[in-house]
């Protein structure tokens, strides 16, 4: 059994960050990039207005407010035919490009159209107002976005605007998620007698979905060889494979004997903490294994506690969870602790500081407190009770948004 500090280094130190590749923009949403991506040509390309109004000369305005006469009408996507003359103008639209001879546009509001092609206008412009200049974002050979960067919406656009349609970035992870246990049914399906619905899949393919992870669910296999090792060699096929339920010490556990028959070298098969004693991680080749503990609250941090890590790493991000936060703890914890203990908990930023209050919980199968916990709570190992008011680790949960 390793404790809980060897374990996260063991995990972090087998885990490798996936090779790079020519991602897709569309695909890369969440992907940290593994080289600067420079600037291929001017944004804007060339110079356009930003405002529905007037392209002027300013040079025109000098001696007050002049009538101009309108030569021509340039709407987005139009080049313009016409270069501005003394005296002129052209009415001119949001995205349109200038003109030549222009230097400013006058907003439509503040222009008045008179009958006999010309018009009239109520302010004075200042060169380039309203004028976008071809360049004035970027510059062909700017970095645009630099190595490390996690690829958001923004980037995207920015990207897409200089064609930019594939960028080398750090993919993200493909994973599987299987269940074992003879006695789950789907969510779907109504459990006979003794049967228990498998709500553990689901919550841990929207665990790896929220954290980046592309996911396959491989479904239910039995406490048996013959359908444990299919599904798992299946499952070793992708970056990482989770595997939930069958990794404790009873008869019908066989998942760790299975992986390790399949050729998954194991690196630890406990740790010690609670909930998630039974926790086995290894490797094959270029795949990493997690088996989770079934009962869904230890399975959800181990999740938290190790997986997310491995995400972290493998997806290039530079910074690995879990990050431990300071508290105090607003109650008193009485129970004995062998091992480290993780405690569902709700923190609260008060103005004497991070406040940790502990959540009444049944133990590693509820699951309902950790539907109004935000964080686990870190209780050392001890007999004595924690008294309220002692400062305590926790970690915040990050189910929701890719753990950039
Ligand atoms: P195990 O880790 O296989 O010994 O399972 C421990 C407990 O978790 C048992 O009560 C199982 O019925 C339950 N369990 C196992 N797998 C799941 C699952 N996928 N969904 C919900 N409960 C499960
Ligand atoms: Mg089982």
């Amino acid at each position: 059994m390793v404790d809980f500090d060897e374990a996260l280094t063991l995990v972090l130190s087998t885990v490798e960050r996936l090779p790079f590749a020519n991602e897709a923009l569309a695909d890369a949403l969440g992907c940290v990039l593994a080289s600067d991506i420079v600037c291929l040509e001017d944004i804007p390309p060339f110079r356009r207005s930003t405002m529905d109004g007037y392209a002027v000369r300013s040079w025109d305005f000098h001696g007050g407010a002049p009538e101009l006469r309108v030569v021509e009408e340039i709407p987005a996507g139009r080049v313009p035919r016409r270069t501005l003359e003394v005296g002129q103008a052209s009415r001119i639209f949001t995205g349109g490009m200038m003109p030549k001879g222009a230097d400013a546009v006058i907003i439509q509001e503040e222009a008045e159209p008179l009958g006999s092609g010309c018009v009239r206008f109520s302010s004075l412009p200042t060169p380039g107002q309203f004028v976008l200049g071809a360049g004035d974002i970027a510059r062909t050979g700017d970095v645009l976005i630099e190595q490390g960067e996690v690829l958001a919406p923004p980037g995207i656009a920015l990207l897409a605007s200089v064609g930019i349609t594939a960028v080398p970035a750090y993919p993200r992870p493909h994973a599987y998620v299987m269940s074992t246990g003879d006695e789950l049914v789907e969510p779907e399906v109504r459990p006979g007698p003794a049967q228990v619905r498998n709500s553990n899949a689901p919550m841990l393919v929207g665990a790896l979905q929220a954290a980046g992870v592309r996911v396959d669910y491989l479904g239910i296999a039995t406490d048996d060889r013959g359908s444990l090792r299919p599904m798992l060699e299946k499952g070793l096929g992708g970056d990482i494979l989770l595997v939930s339920g069958g990794v404790s010490v009873g008869t019908h556990d066989l998942v760790g004997k299975e992986l390790e028959g399949a050729g998954v070298e194991p690196v630890f098969t406990r740790v010690a903490v609670k909930p998630g004693k039974p926790i086995f991680f290894g490797r094959r080749g270029p795949c990493i294994v997690f088996g989770l503990p079934g009962n869904t609250a230890s399975s959800l941090v181990g999740f938290e506690l190790f997986v997310r890590p491995a995400l972290c790493k493998m997806r290039g991000l530079g910074d690995w969870p879990p990050k431990f936060l300071r508290g105090a703890l607003a109650t008193s914890v009485e129970m004995k602790r062998d091992r480290l203990t993780f405690l569902p908990a709700v923190s609260i930023n008060e103005r004497s500081g991070m406040v940790v209050r502990p959540l009444e919980w049944a133990g590693s199968a509820d699951i309902r407190a950790l539907v109004h916990a935000n964080c686990l709570v870190a209780i050392p190992p001890g007999e004595s009770p924690v008294p309220g008011g002692a400062e305590v680790d926790f970690v915040t949960f990050q189910w929701v948004g890719y753990c950039a």
